[in-house]
């Protein structure tokens, strides 16, 4: 009987599909690829996360049943009587099409002169611009949120293309270009769900949600390279809060994403970035940085993909549920809605990195680009906060600073201060790879540092001639896989030493010394004023 009446709903909704597929379907697929995101009835923000993407197939599995809605949330369910598993194929699949256009200038939303200004200026050089709008914008709590940025781009080329391309924009005009890739076509197919004898076809997408809601649901053979270790190679079966929908990606091959709501999403992320046994205060210091984070990255990337976030590490660490920790997320909880704000108004663009050495460093040491007043470095020291660490200054500050926030805790101290040891045979090797032409390495000098002391450029001398390397993980791996470029250089025979300070990039939070901080009875407000400057906290819901 009921599966009499599912073969009837599974025959309506096709011919309503077909029927429909240009209004309400197209429609659904267009909140996917938005920038923007909704509000659970919990007045929380309702996130969509990559899981996997590239598969064949999919299978999905919950206990207690899992309902099967074609157009998302709030449409219609189709309940099956063998529906605690699922496996979702898809049918006649078509990829997408993309292109790659060069940007060239960036401008913020509101500069409508600049905007006009930058498109004739690039008419009259003999192009077609056209204007991205990037980001998004919310309102609530008084407060209104707005991460876009317009992007003015030029020069369409075939998907892949764009990077060379904007490099000869570069030279010609003497000017930084990044790719902008545009989505022309959506990847379409039907999108195949079968379970027991039931098969519920609907074009491009179908969302899965377990029947009972305090369930979560299953999704076998996730990659374990995304999120947590990237090392590992293998696949597992994870678990996710909130719904579980299955569409296309660039390739017309199976996506599963999961939409999560905020704080299952938070709860999930925060495990994995500062150890659960941090002090309370810490960890809720590391919540309202994350979820700041996450709320700056919304509607900025994965433009062209059906979810607002991707999975990996340069994404967000996210494996799905299963990973939460009680104190991890009683912070969240505690925190509820809390985000750091520049005092001029707008989302700080959030960086941290697990220990200064001692001294924060600037953003565009780093990272290039322009200066930003909420990421200044300064010492983690109360007592030096306003020293500039140099050549001739790091040798005393690499053998003091005790008093820095950092350099307190068991678990602080070797990544407050380490030594590592390259034989020279080893380095050469190293070298070699990238620049052969230099001969064997004599000498390495810092030529430039930031303010923390951190290398800008490191200079190589070899044997048969000389080249200034730049990028603060591009030296770190360079040399070996250091933890940070705060360090001074050492020849003990054949061997360079590498004396240093700290554990990452050093900008903004350092997280040793939040925990550092919290241990001496500071609280979240007074931590996270510490790392970002000119900021203050808002509960944003
Ligand atoms: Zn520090």
């Amino acid at each position: 009987m009921i599966r009499a009446t599912l073969a009837v709903i599974a025959l309506a909704l096709l011919s309503t599909a077909a029927r429909a597929d240009e209004t309400s379907a197209t429609d659904k697929l267009r909140i996917l690829y938005s920038t923007r995101f909704t509000f659970t009835d919990d007045g929380l923000p309702l996130v969509t996360v990559e899981i996997m993407s590239g598969k064949k197939d999919v299978k999905l599995h919950a206990k207690g049943g899992i309902g099967v809605h074609p157009d998302g949330a709030g449409g219609s369910t189709i309940e099956s009587d063998g529906g605690e598993a699922w496996t979702i194929t898809v049918e006649n699949a078509k990829p997408a099409v993309l292109q790659d256009w060069t940007i060239v200038e960036t401008l913020q939303p509101d500069d409508a002169t600049g905007i006009a200004a930058a498109m004739t200026r690039w008419k009259e050089r003999g192009f077609d611009p056209r204007s991205f709008e990037i980001g998004t914008v919310f309102g609530t709590g008084g407060e209104v949120i707005d991460t876009r940025e317009i992007r003015i781009a030029v020069d369409p080329v075939a998907a892949g293309k764009g990077a060379e391309r904007g490099q000869a924009i570069a030279k010609r005009f003497g000017i930084p270009t990044s790719v902008h890739q545009e989505l022309v076509r959506r990847p379409s197919g039907m999108i195949v769900a079968r379970s027991g004898g039931t098969t519920i076809r609907n074009p491009s997408v179908l969302w899965f949600v377990p029947k009972r809601a305090t369930e979560t649901l299953g999704v076998a053979d996730v990659p374990t390279n995304t999120g947590g270790s990237q090392l590992e190679t293998g696949t597992e079966e994870r678990r996710y809060w909130g719904s579980v929908y299955v569409t296309l990606d660039h390739e017309g091959m199976l996506v599963a994403a999961n939409a999560v709501p905020e704080d299952k999403l938070l709860a999930g992320l925060v495990p994995a970035e500062m150890y659960p046994d941090a002090p309370a205060e810490a960890l809720e210091a590391q919540a309202i940085a994350a979820r700041t984070e996450l709320l700056q990255k919304i509607g900025r990337r994965n433009l062209t993909d059906p979810f607002l976030l991707c999975s990996t590490q340069q994404c967000q660490v996210y494996a799905g549920a299963g990973k939460e920790d009680p104190r991890a997320t009683k912070a969240i909880e505690r925190t509820r809605g809390m985000v750091v704000l520049r005092d001029g108004g707008g989302l700080v663009d959030i960086r941290y990195s697990a220990s200064c050495g001692g001294h924060t460093e600037d953003n565009d040491t780093i990272w290039g680009g322009e200066a930003d007043p909420s990421l200044r470095g300064r010492g983690d020291d109360p007592k030096n906060a306003a020293t500039r660490i140099t050549d001739e200054n790091l040798d005393a500050f690499l053998d003091g600073d005790a008093d820095a926030w950092c350099a307190k805790g068991k678990q602080a101290k070797k990544k407050f201060r380490w030594t590592e040891r390259i034989a020279g045979d080893d380095l050469n090797a190293r070298v070699a790879v990238e620049y052969p032409e230099i001969g064997r390495v004599k000498n390495l000098v810092a030529k430039q540092r930031g303010v923390s002391g951190r290398i800008q450029l490191l200079s190589i001398k070899g044997d048969k001639g000389a080249v200034d390397v730049s990028g603060d993980l591009h030296i770190r791996r360079l040399l070996g896989g250091l933890k940070s470029t705060l360090f001074e250089i050492k020849r003990e025979g054949d061997a360079f030493v590498f004396r240093g300070a700290g554990f990452g990039h050093g900008v903004g939070m350092c997280q040793m010394g939040a925990i550092g901080m919290a241990d001496a009875g500071k609280g979240h407000v007074e931590i996270l004023k510490h790392y970002y400057r000119g900021t203050h906290l808002h509960k944003l819901y």
